[in-house]
């Protein structure tokens, strides 16, 4: 049985390697937060600009004031916004406020905070270096350099940047669009009242939540009953999109069709088991030449398979790079035992902050165990290998997207 991590990789290799042409479309860069740009944008000038002040204070020639307490002529102001006309020459200084640019003549900002002001001289009681308190101009970036590359998550620093270079409208990825297909006789619509054996399909939307968070576009088909016809006629609805991701059908039960379904369609299966715990009967494919998860229909199950699987392809077809997981070491706060082979992912919660933090696992009831998912804010894995995890080890935590 594959290890998550060996099934990952399958999934990031097969997908890069396999990944049809991307679409590109134009949005304002107010909507871009969590899009992909498509295109590398560069500096349109040099960043910063002119040689930046980083304080409030003078600017002046270091060598000048090379012995303190040293007494500057005040030649003028610079305000942020201003060029200072003129040059700062020998024993003179000119008040500068940070984010003004430096006047020529001056190779270095002492903080007002270290001076004296006595009518138009300045008293200097700190020398500093050159260069001190000044960013240089084109020291963070060059004119033309490429400031985000095509491929990279638009988060809030690259707004700042795309908001920097001016690209007011900006060229991403369209977003894959998921088709997500709930399987099973027990489950009704989450507007429904559930008979007394019946369940609400609550997991079509947790997955679009999570298709959001990793930058596809949710196309939620409902839920096909446990018949191959049905099924099979939504299957094929499904392989319409760039992406399908079924739930449900895909254990050893006599209902569970799904396979049975992709299999008549032709699909090429890259695996059907992975040695974990919740999630071990993930399914990933390739159909008519889409892939295609079919994910266990247990809520947690469910969750963490998108997330350990379906996520990285959805990821690579959005454009992006295969998401890194995200672990920290943490203490644990109470022992945990595990009996399987498989690797363990328990709902768990952090405590703690910096160097301080432990991790607890919730009340968990199993793989259908919604409530303990949301009362967690990670999942604690438990190596395969390893029986018995006591208070106070170090422990591997994954930390969960969304
Ligand atoms: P299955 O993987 O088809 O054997 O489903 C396992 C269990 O997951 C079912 O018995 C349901 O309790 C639950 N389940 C299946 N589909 C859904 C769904 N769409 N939303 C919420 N729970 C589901
Ligand atoms: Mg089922």
């Amino acid at each position: 049985m594959l290890h998550y991590t060996e099934a990952r990789q399958r999934v990031v290799s097969i997908v890069s390697r396999q990944r049809p042409a991307l679409a590109t479309e134009t949005v304002p860069l107010a909507a871009c937060a969590g899009r992909v740009q498509a295109v590398d944008v560069t500096a349109d000038r040099d960043y910063p600009p002119f040689n930046r002040s980083t304080r409030d204070g003078y600017a002046l020639r270091a060598a000048d004031i090379a012995s303190v307490p040293a007494s500057l002529r005040r030649a003028g102001e610079v305000r942020a916004g201003e060029a200072f006309q003129g040059r700062v020459s020998q024993g003179e200084c000119v008040q500068i406020m940070t984010g003004a640019p430096v006047p020529d003549g001056a190779d270095a900002v002492v903080m007002i905070e270290q001076t004296e002001m006595k009518g138009d001289q300045v008293l200097v009681k700190r020398a500093v270096p050159a260069g001190a308190n000044i960013v240089p101009r084109g020291s963070e970036a060059r004119r033309e350099e490429v400031l985000v590359t095509a491929g990279t998550p638009i988060a809030y620093p690259q707004i700042s940047l795309l908001g920097q270079v001016g690209c007011a409208q900006v060229t991403v990825f369209r977003r894959p669009r998921v088709a997500v297909l709930s399987t099973g006789d027990e489950v009704v619509p989450v507007g429904d009242t559930p008979g007394p054996v019946q369940i609400r399909n609550s997991n079509s939307y947790s997955l679009a939540a999570q298709i959001v968070e990793f930058g596809g576009e949710p196309v939620l088909l409902g839920n096909a009953r446990d018949e191959i016809k049905e099924l099979e006629r939504l299957v094929r609805r499904g392989l319409e999109e760039d992406l399908l991701v079924l739930t449900g059908g895909v254990s050893m039960g006599k209902y569970d069709l799904v396979e049975v379904v992709l299999r008549r369609l032709g699909a090429e299966f890259h695996f059907d088991e992975v040695a974990i715990r919740p999630g071990r009967p993930a399914v990933f494919a390739t159909c008519c030449d889409k892939f295609v998860f079919g994910l266990p229909g247990n809520p947690v199950s469910t969750m963490v398979t998108f997330e350990l699987f379906a996520a990285p392809a959805l990821a690579i077809l959005a454009g992006a790079p295969a998401p890194v997981l995200r672990f920290l070491k943490a203490r644990l706060a109470a022992g945990v035992a595990q009996k399987t082979n498989l690797t363990m992912f328990l709902p768990a919660r952090l405590e703690g902050e910096g160097s301080e933090v432990t991790v607890r696992a919730v009340s968990y009831q199993g793989s259908g165990d919604a409530v303990a998912v949301a009362r967690a804010d990670c999942y604690l894995v438990v190596p395969e290998t390893v029986n018995q995890l006591e208070a106070g080890e170090w422990v591997d935590v994954l930390l969960r997207r969304g």
